[in-house]
């Protein structure tokens, strides 16, 4: 089996090598990640600019390619240009930070496995319910603490069960795991998305030559009044897996809409 890792917190991140570890047990992998991080860029592609590649040494003694642009930009380089032959599943991750609720849409993570998708290939977007830092600012806990082979070793789990299925469709899945220093999931779940998203606030400061500037703070909203939804699961301690789809089309309003007669006079 041929796998494209894949993430969008950059080429140097550890649960970019922890997935590659864990996926090397299943055949050849292809490093392919932004060099510089790229969280919440969504699915961006580089238009204006050109790429450039570089073949760089990763942490752990392997080789990759790193690209100077996007997540969505990693897999298409990778699908188009870097691998001689097509891959059979393209993995993304292990994202630190949980991608649930409204994040999966502002998500690099998700956009890379969304454009493997696109191209009609297995995708899986990877992610640890785990932070760094409780705003911007401040950094309160080391990365080492965050166990991102155990989240790589539950993803090859799930990538064994989902390749022995067979499908008629290749599956898009978006993958959560929880904080797993708090101790093991409980389980896997299947869960929709839930709509829910982030509480955002703006912090203003004073810039030294005068005006203001902001960080973007705030959390996750988390109360979910008992919604069998991804934030609600994974808040409870469960592996969430999601099946995604990218069109966007709002289906169940179509007819309403053409109802409306709409004219151009
Ligand atoms: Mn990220």
């Amino acid at each position: 089996m041929r796998t494209l890792v894949t993430n969008d917190d950059g080429i140097m991140a550890p649960g970019l090598l922890a997935l590659r570890r864990a996926l090397m047990e299943l055949g050849d992998v292809t490093v392919v990640a932004p060099t510089a991080p790229q969280s919440a860029v969504g699915h961006t592609i580089t238009l204006s600019d050109p790429v450039r590649v570089h073949r760089v040494s990763l942490g752990d003694g392997g080789v990759g390619w790193a690209v100077e642009g996007s997540p969505a930009d990693c897999v298409k380089m990778a699908l188009y240009e870097l691998m001689p032959e097509r891959p059979d599943l393209v993995a993304s991750g292990v994202n630190l930070g949980a991608n649930v609720g409204i994040n999966v849409l502002y998500s690099g993570t998700v956009a890379a496995a969304i454009e493997a998708a696109f191209i009609g290939l297995p995708a899986m977007s990877v992610s640890i319910d785990a932070t760094l830092r409780s705003s911007p600012l401040r950094s309160t806990r080391p990365a080492e603490t965050v166990d991102f082979d155990g989240a790589a070793r539950i993803t090859r789990r799930l990538i064994d069960q989902t390749i022995a299925r067979n499908l008629s469709q290749p599956a898009l899945l978006n993958v959560n795991v929880p904080d797993l220093s708090k101790g093991p999931p409980r389980s896997v779940k299947v869960v929709p998305q839930s709509l829910k998203g982030w509480r955002k606030s703006w912090e203003r400061r004073n810039h030294p030559r005068g005006g203001a500037y902001y960080w973007m703070v705030g959390e996750m909203r988390t109360e979910e009044e008992g919604a069998e939804t991804d934030i609600a699961a994974l808040a409870d301690r469960y592996v969430t897996v999601t099946p995604l789809q990218f069109d966007l089309t709002d289906h169940g309003r179509l007819d309403d809409v053409r109802r409306w007669d709409l004219r151009l006079e």
